[in-house]
């Protein structure tokens, strides 16, 4: 840990915005790659010499509860609510939705239809990533190439493509895109690297690989609606964490492909 690191924690808080919150663990990920450090990132933000100015009432515990403040509990709630946070007992409510994530929120792609596989491998690193057959929503798009630009321009997104002609076409209408020139899932995520953009090299349970959309942890109540998929193994319900889609109810676990993933994202570093 940097000698620096109360200064950096106090620098990321700055970036909240208003209407979101995140977590000890989640800015303790940024800085040192790890939630461990979550407990010496709660130590700074306590020392805050600004506390309205730099918004540390926009940290709170990663089960909801939004914990500790040194102007007291019941002024970071009423901050908090200020600013369209809804709190039920001690809890934020929508946790998921309110969730302000650094690397994410600051990465936001649409990828052309060349870019399937990069898009699923972007999902589960936890970058929103829309993939050009997203935007069609069952219709016809004339003009893929102007879909995806104006997508990008509308949504703040970075439009990466294997086609120089859009990549050129998004130049002059000022949105942002990346021409990758590797056909390989691997090399086209060192490719963004070498241009500078930071990608998350663990794979996170934030996002479906499929859809695009939240996914959250399965409760123990919910056991049964594991056993309905028929590609879930039945002797790891109870003993593994299994996270669901929202959107399309594909399941999750961390299993030997997670694994896999683990062990190639390894020569990014
Ligand atoms: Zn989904």
């Amino acid at each position: 840990m940097s000698t620096n690191f109360p200064e950096e924690v106090l620098e990321l808080v700055k970036q909240i915005p208003r209407g979101k919150i995140t977590t000890y663990g989640e800015i303790a990920r940024v800085l040192s790659g790890s939630v461990r450090a979550a407990r010496a990132v709660g130590q700074a933000v306590a020392r805050n010499p600004y506390p309205i100015q730099i918004p540390c009432h926009r940290v709170v515990r990663s089960n909801g509860e939004v914990g500790g403040y040194r102007l007291g509990v019941d002024t970071k709630m009423r901050l908090l609510s200020e600013e369209g946070i809804v709190i039920e007992g001690s809890r934020v409510v929508n946790f998921e939705e309110r969730l302000f994530r650094f690397t994410e929120d600051a990465y936001r792609f649409v990828t052309d239809r060349m870019l399937g596989k990069l898009s699923t491998w972007l999902r589960i690193l936890g970058h929103d990533t829309l993939y050009a057959d997203d935007l069609r929503r069952g219709e016809e798009v004339e003009d893929e190439d102007n879909a995806l630009i104006v997508c990008a321009a509308e949504d703040a997104r970075i439009i990466l493509t294997r086609d120089k002609e859009l990549a050129s076409l998004a130049a002059k209408k000022g949105v942002r895109c990346l021409y990758l020139q590797s056909d390989e899932v691997m090399e086209q995520l060192k490719e963004l690297q070498r241009h500078g953009l930071t990608i998350n090299r663990e794979p996170h349970t934030v996002r479906c690989s499929e859809c695009n959309a939240r996914i959250r942890k399965v409760a123990k109540a919910e056991e049964d609606l594991l056993r309905m998929k028929p590609y879930v193994p039945v002797d790891m319900i109870g003993t593994w964490d299994f996270w669901i889609c929202e959107a399309c109810g594909r399941v999750y676990w961390e299993g030997s492909h997670w694994r896999n993933m683990k062990e190639q994202l390894r020569q990014l570093k």
